[in-house]
């Protein structure tokens, strides 16, 4: 039977503000889901570089992919430090100090796999697809031999992994809430524009109902307490 929770590491155990932190696969996997873009941190002949990319979630494994010219494409069995960042809203306090945001964030530690088997390579392809628009993989030409080969895919493992939630109202000094200074939170939410058909677009093709209801729909948290930077 699957663990409801991730194993703590002494890498992932949180020193500062524990309380935010949590490793249940539920939190983690929300937050992945919701999310777009991930930022893959790794080192090269001690330079570190961190690239922002797409992914996707399957199970306990995000797939990542690239050309195989890029970096992400030619480091297979490389260690890497994964994040993703939900940005909920922004904190206004009454000082500069605790000015903050909302978020909800997950970190995963790892080391890369290459993914060579064609179905498994075929299968992560289309969740990076779904991921994006749900519905959309069915519709669109699927990738040729050529595309295929010149993608490459890396598996991440979800094992060493945790996700901190900051919600709430600004937390202020004590003799700072006498200030007559507007504090509070200004929700931030991702919502579609309307779409834009491509200028090529055969005009008799209709929009189909995954663009047309595409959203985001996953409810953002709430705090009620006071919470800390
Ligand atoms: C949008 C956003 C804005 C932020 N703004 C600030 C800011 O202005 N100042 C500030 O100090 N911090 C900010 N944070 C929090 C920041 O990400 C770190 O949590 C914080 O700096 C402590 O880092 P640390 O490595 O010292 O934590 P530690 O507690 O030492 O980290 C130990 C382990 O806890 C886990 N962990 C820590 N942070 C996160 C995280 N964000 N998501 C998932 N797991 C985590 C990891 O497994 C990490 O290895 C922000 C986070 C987000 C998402």
């Amino acid at each position: 039977m699957e663990v409801a929770r991730y194993r703590t590491t002494e890498r992932t155990r949180a020193r500062r503000l524990p309380e935010r932190v949590a490793y249940d696969r539920a939190t983690v996997h929300a937050i992945l889901d919701e999310g777009f873009i991930c930022h893959v941190g790794f080192q090269v002949d001690g330079q570190p570089y961190v690239v922002p990319t797409g992914y996707a979630r399957v199970g306990e494994t995000i797939y990542l992919h690239g050309s195989t010219g890029s970096r992400i494409g030619l480091w297979p069995g490389m260690d890497v430090c994964v994040t993703v960042t939900l940005l909920d809203g922004l904190v206004l306090a009454r000082s500069a100090f605790h000015h903050s945001m909302n978020y909800r964030s997950v970190m995963a530690l790892g080391r890369t796999r290459s993914v060579g088997d064609p179905d498994e390579k075929e299968a992560a392809l289309r969740a990076v697809v779904e991921h994006i628009v749900p519905g959309r993989s069915a519709e669109v030409r699927g990738g040729d031999r050529r595309e295929l080969a010149a993608t490459a895919v890396l598996a991440l493992p979800l094992t060493e992994v945790s996700a901190k939630v900051r919600t709430g109202p600004p937390k202020d000094d004590e003799p700072d809430y006498v200030l007559p200074i507007w504090a509070g939170v200004l929700p931030l939410a991702l919502s579609p524009g309307s779409p834009e058909p491509d200028p090529l677009l055969d005009s008799s093709v209709p929009l189909p109902p995954h663009v047309a209801s595409w959203s985001r729909q996953a409810p953002r948290p709430r705090g009620r307490g006071r919470s800390a930077r």
